[in-house]
């Protein structure tokens, strides 16, 4: 089968054939349908190789969704031919954090080896993929896997986040969204569907902005020296309840704490190079202010979500490329230039 694989540090990612997997005790096989592209995956492969850890030949995609080909010995419950996409942050599923569905933080995944599809695993940039769990499935009935894919992380990530600050978002609050790329437009509907906040976007590409407002902003401004103050001037003397830095360079990070309110939630989801959010102390920030780093999101926050696609709530900007096209996907999410997510058609 054709896949993309990371296999060497510093290359690009190469169009590779390997053979299809054969699901073993437990495991499910899917055809995939549909994989999405995040800019995770250019950070892992941007890492030097003293701080990579993701194994070599690794097979890219942790958005993933396709059709059940076949199942693994013991697997029940589960129908060939069923369209799922699979919850990616793969847990042991048995410890306390993986018992509240948030496998994101399973307590025992690094001494068990378990590892995300794409982040360690074999991902679904590929025609077929191996899923460990029958857990990790969500069935998406006749929802479209292109458009439905990127609900499993540029979804998932953003809804987790702001699930957390809903109860601060009051009417006549401001959520400020930073970085319209694939998890930020999703960002902003989310905030739109879930609180009467105002919601402020920031990008620094003008066609961002303008996908931004497309998706519900009711405020967009160019991320620059300038916003700060720009963000002041929106919110007055009380500043943002939420702010939502997508991007994590130290310049968002910078932004993020200058136009943070009393009692606000900072919230910091991009793998940027910035080194901090805060200096913590008396004279330093607004009071009460929350600093987090939250990583993707747990199993039943994405059923939600899928509940939340058949309700046709979200539009989720796509950019369709095929298989033999994936590497120039990446090109062109290291360029800037995809407009919401890539999605890799097999
Ligand atoms: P993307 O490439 O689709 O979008 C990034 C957007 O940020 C682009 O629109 C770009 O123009 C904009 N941008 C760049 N510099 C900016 C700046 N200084 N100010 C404002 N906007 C700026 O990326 P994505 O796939 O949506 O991912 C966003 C970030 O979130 C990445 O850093 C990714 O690694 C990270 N991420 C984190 C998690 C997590 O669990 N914490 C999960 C998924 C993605
Ligand atoms: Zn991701
Ligand atoms: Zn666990």
């Amino acid at each position: 089968m054709k896949a993309i694989q990371y296999r060497q540090i510093g290359a690009e990612p190469e169009l590779v054939e390997i053979p299809v997997p054969e699901p073993g005790p437990g495991q499910i096989l899917l055809e995939i349908t549909a994989a999405g592209v995040c800019h995770s995956d250019a950070f892992v492969m941007s890492l030097p190789e003293e701080q990579y850890t993701f194994g070599l030949p690794l097979t890219l995609g942790h958005e993933g969704a396709g059709r059940i080909a076949a199942l693994g010995e013991g697997v029940r419950g589960l129908d060939i031919g069923t369209s799922v996409i699979v919850y990616g942050p793969w847990g042991c599923g048995l410890c306390w954090h993986c018992s509240q569905g948030m496998e994101n933080y399973c307590s025992r995944a690094a001494e068990l080896n378990i590892a995300p599809p794409g982040l360690g695993a074999p991902g679904a940039i590929a025609e077929y993929m191996l899923v460990d769990s029958a857990r990790h499935l969500v069935p998406i009935g006749d929802l479209d896997p292109v458009t439905t894919v990127p609900l499993t992380d540029a979804g998932l990530t953003p809804y987790h986040a702001i699930k957390r600050s809903l109860g601060k978002l009051r009417p006549g609050s401001t959520a400020v969204v930073i970085g319209v790329g694939g998890l930020g437009h999703v960002a902003i509907q989310l905030l739109r569907h879930l609180s009467p906040a105002r919601v402020v976007a920031l990008d620094t590409a003008a066609d961002k902005l303008e996908l931004a407002r497309s998706v519900g902003a009711h405020e967009v401004l160019l991320s620059d020296a300038k916003a700060a103050e720009e963000v002041r001037r929106i919110t007055g003397a009380d500043g943002a309840t939420l702010v939502l830095d997508l991007v994590g360079v130290q310049p968002t990070l910078d932004l993020s704490m200058a136009i943070a309110g009393v009692g606000s939630d900072v919230t910091i989801v991009g793998l940027g190079d910035g080194q901090a959010a805060a200096q913590v102390g008396f004279f330093r920030g607004a009071y009460e202010t929350n600093v987090s780093v939250p990583y993707w999101g747990a199993r039943n926050e994405l059923i939600e979500l899928v509940d939340m696609a058949h309700r046709g709530v979200l539009h989720i900007e796509v950019e369709r490329f095929a298989l033999d096209d994936g590497v120039e996907a990446y090109r062109r999410l290291e360029a800037g230039t995809l407009r919401g997510r890539a999605v890799i058609v097999p």
